[in-house]
Protein backbone atom coordinates (compact mmCIF):
# COMPACT_ATOMS: atom_id res chain seq x y z
CA UNK A 1 0.00 0.00 0.00
CA UNK A 2 1.98 3.29 -1.03
CA UNK A 3 0.16 5.29 0.64
CA UNK A 4 0.75 3.35 4.14
CA UNK A 5 4.42 3.33 3.16
CA UNK A 6 4.79 7.16 2.43
CA UNK A 7 2.86 8.03 4.99
CA UNK A 8 5.63 5.82 7.20
CA UNK A 9 8.13 7.45 5.73
CA UNK A 10 7.52 10.50 6.34
CA UNK A 11 6.98 9.74 10.23
CA UNK A 12 10.26 8.41 10.24
CA UNK A 13 11.52 11.33 8.66
CA UNK A 14 9.91 13.71 10.62
CA UNK A 15 11.26 11.62 13.91
CA UNK A 16 14.92 11.96 12.60
CA UNK A 17 14.77 15.33 12.32
CA UNK A 18 13.26 15.90 15.44
CA UNK A 19 16.38 13.52 17.11
CA UNK A 20 18.68 15.50 15.36
CA UNK A 21 17.29 19.15 16.90
CA UNK A 22 17.34 17.44 20.12
CA UNK A 23 20.67 16.37 20.05
CA UNK A 24 22.16 19.62 19.20
CA UNK A 25 20.46 21.65 21.97
CA UNK A 26 20.78 19.11 24.55
CA UNK A 27 24.59 19.01 23.56
CA UNK A 28 24.32 22.32 23.37
CA UNK A 29 23.09 23.42 27.35
CA UNK A 30 25.28 20.35 28.31
CA UNK A 31 28.40 21.95 26.83
CA UNK A 32 27.15 25.45 28.47
CA UNK A 33 26.98 26.74 25.21
CA UNK A 34 23.63 27.96 25.53
CA UNK A 35 23.11 28.72 29.40
CA UNK A 36 20.53 29.28 31.81
CA UNK A 37 17.49 31.44 31.19
CA UNK A 38 18.40 31.78 27.27
CA UNK A 39 14.88 32.12 25.56
CA UNK A 40 14.26 29.16 23.10
CA UNK A 41 11.90 31.14 20.63
CA UNK A 42 9.70 28.74 18.63
CA UNK A 43 9.48 31.02 15.69
CA UNK A 44 13.58 31.37 15.42
CA UNK A 45 14.56 28.05 16.11
CA UNK A 46 11.57 26.64 13.10
CA UNK A 47 13.34 29.02 10.70
CA UNK A 48 16.41 28.43 11.76
CA UNK A 49 16.06 24.78 10.85
CA UNK A 50 13.54 25.31 7.94
CA UNK A 51 11.06 22.89 9.87
CA UNK A 52 7.61 23.44 11.46
CA UNK A 53 6.72 24.48 14.93
CA UNK A 54 5.09 21.80 15.64
CA UNK A 55 8.39 19.69 15.51
CA UNK A 56 10.23 22.15 17.52
CA UNK A 57 7.45 22.35 20.06
CA UNK A 58 7.93 18.42 20.38
CA UNK A 59 11.74 18.89 21.00
CA UNK A 60 11.42 21.43 23.37
CA UNK A 61 8.53 19.36 25.64
CA UNK A 62 11.17 16.26 24.88
CA UNK A 63 13.63 18.61 26.62
CA UNK A 64 11.81 19.57 29.52
CA UNK A 65 11.48 16.28 30.27
CA UNK A 66 14.69 15.42 30.62
CA UNK A 67 14.27 18.85 32.99
CA UNK A 68 16.77 20.86 30.62
CA UNK A 69 14.33 23.38 29.68
CA UNK A 70 11.52 24.83 31.52
CA UNK A 71 8.33 26.14 29.38
CA UNK A 72 6.92 29.00 31.28
CA UNK A 73 2.65 29.56 30.18
CA UNK A 74 2.33 32.54 27.66
CA UNK A 75 5.97 33.16 28.16
CA UNK A 76 7.31 30.36 26.07
CA UNK A 77 11.03 27.95 26.63
CA UNK A 78 13.91 28.89 28.62
CA UNK A 79 17.05 26.56 29.34
CA UNK A 80 16.32 25.49 33.03
CA UNK A 81 18.32 27.17 35.64
CA UNK A 82 19.28 25.57 39.19
CA UNK A 83 19.46 27.29 42.21
CA UNK A 84 22.22 26.91 44.28
CA UNK A 85 21.13 24.75 46.76
CA UNK A 86 19.51 22.72 44.02
CA UNK A 87 23.25 22.48 42.22
CA UNK A 88 24.00 21.26 45.60
CA UNK A 89 21.80 18.81 46.17
CA UNK A 90 22.37 17.47 42.35
CA UNK A 91 26.08 17.12 43.77
CA UNK A 92 25.06 14.71 47.13
CA UNK A 93 23.08 12.60 44.62
CA UNK A 94 25.99 12.52 42.21
CA UNK A 95 28.36 11.45 44.97
CA UNK A 96 26.10 8.85 46.08
CA UNK A 97 25.32 6.65 43.15
CA UNK A 98 28.94 7.44 41.85
CA UNK A 99 30.36 5.37 44.74
CA UNK A 100 27.82 2.35 44.38
CA UNK A 101 28.79 2.98 40.17
CA UNK A 102 32.69 2.65 41.06
CA UNK A 103 32.15 -0.11 43.48
CA UNK A 104 30.28 -1.96 40.79
CA UNK A 105 32.43 -1.56 37.45
CA UNK A 106 35.38 -2.24 39.99
CA UNK A 107 34.11 -5.42 40.40
CA UNK A 108 33.00 -6.67 36.63
CA UNK A 109 34.76 -4.35 33.71
CA UNK A 110 36.44 -6.24 31.17
CA UNK A 111 39.50 -4.99 29.66
CA UNK A 112 37.86 -4.03 26.45
CA UNK A 113 35.38 -1.34 28.73
CA UNK A 114 39.08 -0.02 30.43
CA UNK A 115 40.66 0.51 27.17
CA UNK A 116 37.12 2.26 25.67
CA UNK A 117 37.42 4.46 28.88
CA UNK A 118 41.46 5.17 28.16
CA UNK A 119 40.38 6.09 24.44
CA UNK A 120 38.00 8.64 25.99
CA UNK A 121 40.53 10.04 28.51
CA UNK A 122 42.98 10.10 25.48
CA UNK A 123 39.81 12.35 23.43
CA UNK A 124 39.56 14.51 26.68
CA UNK A 125 42.93 15.12 26.65
CA UNK A 126 43.78 16.24 22.74
CA UNK A 127 40.84 18.94 23.63
CA UNK A 128 42.16 20.12 26.77
CA UNK A 129 45.45 20.52 24.67
CA UNK A 130 43.27 21.83 21.61
CA UNK A 131 41.68 24.19 24.24
CA UNK A 132 38.44 23.12 22.81
CA UNK A 133 36.47 23.81 26.11
CA UNK A 134 32.52 23.03 24.84
CA UNK A 135 34.33 19.40 23.52
CA UNK A 136 35.85 18.85 26.60
CA UNK A 137 33.04 19.47 29.25
CA UNK A 138 31.07 17.20 26.87
CA UNK A 139 34.23 14.34 27.23
CA UNK A 140 34.52 14.86 30.54
CA UNK A 141 30.63 14.67 31.20
CA UNK A 142 30.58 11.37 29.20
CA UNK A 143 33.57 9.90 31.20
CA UNK A 144 30.83 9.59 34.41
CA UNK A 145 28.18 8.51 31.55
CA UNK A 146 29.89 5.65 29.96
CA UNK A 147 30.81 4.31 33.48
CA UNK A 148 26.95 4.15 34.39
CA UNK A 149 26.62 2.36 31.07
CA UNK A 150 28.62 -0.27 32.93
CA UNK A 151 27.01 -0.54 35.54
CA UNK A 152 25.15 -4.01 35.80
CA UNK A 153 22.56 -2.40 38.37
CA UNK A 154 20.83 0.13 35.68
CA UNK A 155 18.48 1.86 37.53
CA UNK A 156 21.75 3.45 39.70
CA UNK A 157 23.00 4.04 36.05
CA UNK A 158 19.37 5.52 34.96
CA UNK A 159 19.48 7.75 38.05
CA UNK A 160 22.98 9.20 37.29
CA UNK A 161 22.39 9.72 33.33
CA UNK A 162 19.34 11.97 34.67
CA UNK A 163 20.99 14.04 36.83
CA UNK A 164 24.68 14.76 35.15
CA UNK A 165 23.27 16.50 32.65
CA UNK A 166 21.54 19.06 34.99
CA UNK A 167 24.60 20.31 36.69
CA UNK A 168 24.98 22.24 33.06
CA UNK A 169 21.90 24.04 34.84
CA UNK A 170 23.86 25.61 37.41
CA UNK A 171 24.35 29.33 36.95
CA UNK A 172 26.74 29.83 40.14
CA UNK A 173 30.37 29.01 38.84
CA UNK A 174 33.25 30.33 39.66
CA UNK A 175 34.65 29.62 35.63
CA UNK A 176 38.31 30.80 37.24
CA UNK A 177 37.95 27.94 40.06
CA UNK A 178 36.78 25.23 37.76
CA UNK A 179 38.69 22.16 36.85
CA UNK A 180 38.60 21.82 33.45
CA UNK A 181 41.31 19.83 32.74
CA UNK A 182 40.07 16.74 34.41
CA UNK A 183 41.64 14.20 32.70
CA UNK A 184 44.40 13.33 34.75
CA UNK A 185 41.94 12.75 38.21
CA UNK A 186 39.78 10.34 35.69
CA UNK A 187 42.80 8.67 34.61
CA UNK A 188 43.59 8.42 38.25
CA UNK A 189 40.04 6.85 39.32
CA UNK A 190 40.35 4.38 35.74
CA UNK A 191 43.82 2.97 37.13
CA UNK A 192 42.40 1.83 40.62
CA UNK A 193 39.64 0.53 39.16
CA UNK A 194 41.77 -1.25 36.23
CA UNK A 195 43.43 -2.36 39.11
CA UNK A 196 40.64 -3.73 41.00
CA UNK A 197 41.28 -0.85 44.09
CA UNK A 198 37.31 -0.31 44.45
CA UNK A 199 37.74 1.84 47.77
CA UNK A 200 40.50 3.80 46.32
CA UNK A 201 38.87 4.49 42.90
CA UNK A 202 35.69 6.15 45.41
CA UNK A 203 38.12 7.85 47.35
CA UNK A 204 39.81 9.75 43.98
CA UNK A 205 35.76 10.29 42.82
CA UNK A 206 34.93 11.83 45.55
CA UNK A 207 37.50 14.09 45.81
CA UNK A 208 37.29 14.81 42.14
CA UNK A 209 33.51 15.57 42.40
CA UNK A 210 34.08 17.89 45.54
CA UNK A 211 36.71 19.29 43.54
CA UNK A 212 34.35 19.93 40.82
CA UNK A 213 31.45 21.43 43.07
CA UNK A 214 33.60 23.69 45.48
CA UNK A 215 33.61 26.31 41.89
CA UNK A 216 29.78 26.84 42.74
CA UNK A 217 30.16 30.04 44.25
CA UNK A 218 26.77 32.54 44.56
CA UNK A 219 28.42 35.72 44.39
CA UNK A 220 29.65 34.20 40.59
CA UNK A 221 27.69 33.95 37.62
CA UNK A 222 28.67 32.71 34.19
CA UNK A 223 28.28 35.18 31.67
CA UNK A 224 25.92 35.02 29.05
CA UNK A 225 28.45 36.72 26.20
CA UNK A 226 26.23 35.60 23.03
CA UNK A 227 22.52 35.43 22.02
CA UNK A 228 20.93 32.66 20.99
CA UNK A 229 20.66 33.90 17.79
CA UNK A 230 24.02 33.92 17.34
CA UNK A 231 25.16 31.29 18.85
CA UNK A 232 22.96 29.45 16.59
CA UNK A 233 24.58 30.97 13.77
CA UNK A 234 27.73 30.49 14.87
CA UNK A 235 27.05 26.51 14.20
CA UNK A 236 26.18 24.92 11.18
CA UNK A 237 22.97 23.44 10.75
CA UNK A 238 22.40 19.78 10.54
CA UNK A 239 19.18 20.04 8.37
CA UNK A 240 18.77 22.02 5.63
ZN1 LIG B 1 34.79 13.99 36.00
Amino acid sequence: MPDAQQHSDSTVKAKSTEDVIYTELYDAICERQLLPDTKLGEAMLAEHYGVSRTIIRQVLLKLSGDYLVKLEPNRGAFVARLSLDEAKQIYAAWRLIEAEIIRDVTASATPEQIASLRALIAAERKACDQEDYPLLTRLSTQFHLQLADLCSNRFLGRFLKELIPQTSLAYFYDVRKMPLCTKDEHSLILNHIAAGEAEAAVTVAMQHLDGIEAALNARTALEQKVSLVDKLKSRVPSLS
